[in-house]
């Protein structure tokens, strides 16, 4: 039941009458400020009269859990139980490193919960969450969206392109795009008693954290992106005051380090969109820059998250219009020039060079470039022996290897290159109507020797900005 239109109810079970606090699940809004589930989970204790604990977890068993993401995870840790503190507010972390390790810590913490609010987030494994943990509390649960700058329900139904979704964005602007005040706790719980077992983090002990747990450590922390709030705020001053100035041009340009690379703060809800919205309107910097940037920023991610709150097939080509289905259905037995095995792609060993290049940033950074991307997704498609492969391998190794991944951008960027989003262009073989792309001219557009000179440069070891 929708409560506002930020908030849903996800059961019409009652609050606890008996319960000690009010406790919020923080999933993927990783952060104290502009997070609209902890402000409507204050608001929710102050009018108890309860005081809130916030819970965060990691655990071991979710699709692709490395060393790259469980560090880049807990770089934000520390910062957010000294700003908690602050607040006066219990925050408790929990590492659940493997099998062995306490379980089910949400539904025990639950148990001595007034109710519960968590985040509302529309991909990936936090909707399967939200499902069981309305089903299993025995309280009111409550899911909030802080996605994006608009709230995902001033939508009635899946857009079907930038172009329909940019006019009900832009009418809305003026009253989202607005500074959000954070809320106080009118009691602390910073003394309170939990059922809860917690894991201190400090930058000292993450790696020998991230070693013991039960994960793929053969993906590497990255060597250029560090999680957490300050690492992201770090990256979008330097962005708004160096970059966005010419990102209109330049962020098309791999070689360069030309767009904001604020993707994976974004996707772990360690700077909100708005605040980054905010900063980059307020910013010294031409008007075509800042409205090019806006238009990622909000069009086309809000876009992305449209489809995955709408769309229950995001996660398979079924996703893909009509079009597209035609066209795929023509061309499903065209000779495919070369074949590639998900080995070799991983190990970026094609005739392509500026595909290995890309291949290669991914692997070692945990970042592909923007401008890039659209390339390598639509190579791959070319070079398996069906679309379904084509998709599933690039889902892998994307949701593998990015920091950004396992989010709705992730699904929709590689539907896009499948024609989501799209038109129909001109028929070819294998890709039909789909939009094709090039190495040989997309190359032309850019100092691709350089780029690819740079990228074998790279190790987990030893990396650096492109430029
Ligand atoms: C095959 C493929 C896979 C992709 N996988 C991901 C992914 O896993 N995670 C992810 O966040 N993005 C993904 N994208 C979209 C886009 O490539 C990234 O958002 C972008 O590379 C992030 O770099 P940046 O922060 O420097 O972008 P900037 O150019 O600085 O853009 C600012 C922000 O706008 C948003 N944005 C930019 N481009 C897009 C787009 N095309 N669609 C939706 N939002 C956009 C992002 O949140 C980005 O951080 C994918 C695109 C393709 C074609």
């Amino acid at each position: 039941m929708r409560i506002n239109e930020r908030v849903i109810a996800l059961n019409d079970k009652p609050v606890n009458q008996n319960g000690r606090y009010v406790l919020y699940w923080m999933q993927m809004f990783k952060r104290v400020d502009a997070n609209h589930s902890l402000i409507w989970a204050i608001r929710k204790a102050n009018e108890l009269d309860l005081p809130l604990v916030v819970y965060e977890g990691l655990k071991y068993y979710y699709p692709w859990a490395s060393d790259r993401i469980h560090t880049f995870v807990l770089e934000g840790v520390e910062e957010k139980r000294i700003a908690f503190e602050k607040l006066g507010i219990r925050y408790i972390f929990y590492l659940q490193k493997d099998a062995n390790s306490p379980k089910n810590t949400v539904a025990t913490l639950a148990k001595d919960a007034a109710m519960i609010v968590t985040d509302d987030f529309p991909c990936f494994i936090i909707p399967e969450h939200n499902r069981r943990i309305a089903e299993r509390a025995e309280i009111a649960v409550h899911a909030v969206d802080s996605n994006g700058v608009i709230p995902m329900s001033k939508f009635d139904k899946e857009q079907y392109a930038a172009y329909t979704i940019r006019p009900k964005i832009n009418k809305l602007l003026d009253q989202y795009l607005v500074p959000l005040a954070n809320e106080t706790v009118e009691h602390t719980s910073l003394d309170i008693e939990v059922d809860c077992p917690e894991t201190i983090v400090t930058a000292e002990n993450i790696a020998q954290l991230v070693s013991e747990c039960d994960i793929d450590h053969t993906v590497p922390p990255s060597p250029i992106y560090h999680g957490g709030t300050a690492n992201g705020r770090a990256r979008l001053q330097k962005f708004v005051s160096y970059i966005l100035c010419n990102y209109n041009t330049d962020r098309n340009k791999p070689d360069r380090d030309g767009s904001s690379r604020l993707s994976a703060y974004l996707h772990f809800g360690f700077l909100s969109p708005l605040e980054i919205a905010l900063a980059v309107k307020e910013a010294d910097a031409p008007q075509d820059s800042k409205d090019a940037y806006l238009e990622e920023l909000i069009v086309r991610r809000e876009l992305s998250y449209n489809m995955t709150w709408f769309n229950p097939n995001y996660e398979s080509l079924d996703a893909l219009p009509s079009w597209v289905h035609k066209t795929m259905r023509e061309h499903a037995d065209d000779e495919r020039q070369v074949l590639y095995t998900l080995g070799q792609l991983e190990a970026a060993e094609t005739h392509d060079e500026l595909w290995n290049a890309a291949q290669r940033e991914m692997v070692a950074t945990g970042e592909m470039h923007n401008y890039i991307r659209m390339l390598w997704g639509k190579n791959v498609i070319g070079w398996s022996p069906s679309y379904e492969v084509a998709f599933e391998t690039l889902v892998h190794l994307n949701n593998k290897y990015c920091l950004d991944g396992r989010n709705p951008n992730s699904y929709t960027g590689i539907l896009w290159c499948f024609g989501k989003h799209d038109r129909p262009w001109f028929d070819r073989p294998v890709f039909g109507v789909m939009r094709y792309m090039a190495s040989h001219s997309t190359g032309k557009k850019f100092d691709s020797q350089k780029y690819i000179a740079w990228s074998k440069s790279l190790n987990a070891e030893n990396a650096g900005d492109a430029e």
